[in-house]
């Protein structure tokens, strides 16, 4: 099952740069929480803060109810699975070896390479196991790099426009593939974005500008939009 994930006040600065100013947030586990806001307004520097690749200057993030240290956060990153915009495989290493890679320095209780191949038939690649990521598509790499985000069965998966470098109609597969994915292993995800249409598919929509939290509402299901338009007439 997925993790919760508390902030409070938890402020950043680069510089003279607010990336984030005293933002205080409630991410229930199992949840999938869309972050929204313009370029620079702090949803990047809000997911590596969460994912422990980077610190606070002040306040405190916890997970399920125990604050990250400021050290030794290895284990913390290990339970974490994250895509980005651009997708980061390697390019030497074929697609199989691509997803077993973060694991590889551990000793693991389970077979990473049958792992890997169940993730990539889970994402929709089996037969292209050893082939290079230049021989892939967009979409195909990104399907790659969500199988590597969880080869260690992850409880929080965080990913970073998603989307970002996809053309409309790979973009909604992903989308897709991301929330069948979350239904089948049961993570918490919390996923910046552009794409209203992502942003849509999520069960909450929290939006930043300039560091702060501007808005935090809750996304209906059109089922129950409609259900409730019903009841009211
Ligand atoms: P977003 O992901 O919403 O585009 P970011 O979290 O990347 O926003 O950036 C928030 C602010 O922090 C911006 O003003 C950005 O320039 C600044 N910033 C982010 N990361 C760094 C960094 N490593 N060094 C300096 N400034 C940074």
């Amino acid at each position: 099952m997925g993790v919760a994930i508390t902030l409070q006040q938890v402020s950043r600065t680069y510089g003279s740069a607010k990336a984030l100013h005293e933002v205080s947030l409630e991410f229930p586990a199992g949840g999938t929480t869309a972050l929204m806001g313009h370029s620079g307004a702090g949803k990047s520097t809000l997911l590596q803060l969460i994912g422990g690749m980077d610190l606070p200057d002040s306040g405190e993030i916890r997970v399920d109810g125990q604050a990250l240290p400021r050290r030794g956060l290895d284990g913390h990153r290990r339970r974490i699975g994250f895509v980005f915009q651009r997708f980061h495989l390697l390019p030497a290493l074929s697609a199989v070896d691509n997803v077993l890679a973060p694991v590889l320095p551990y000793r693991v209780s389970f077979d990473r390479k049958a792992r890997a191949r169940e993730l990539l038939a889970a994402v929709g690649l089996a037969d292209r196991e050893r082939v290079l990521p230049s021989e892939l598509s967009g979409g195909q790499q990104q399907r790659v790099a969500i199988a590597r985000a969880l080869i260690g069965r992850p409880p929080l998966l965080l990913a970073d426009e998603p989307t970002g470098a996809l053309d409309s109609g790979t973009g909604r597969e992903i989308v897709d593939l991301l929330l069948r994915l979350r239904d089948q292993y049961g993570m918490t995800m919390i996923i910046a974005t552009h794409n209203p249409e992502l942003a849509a598919t999520c069960d909450r929509l929290i939006r930043l500008a300039d560091g702060r939290v501007v808005g935090d509402d809750a996304i209906l299901p059109a089922a129950d939009v409609l259900d409730r338009i019903g009841r009211l007439g």
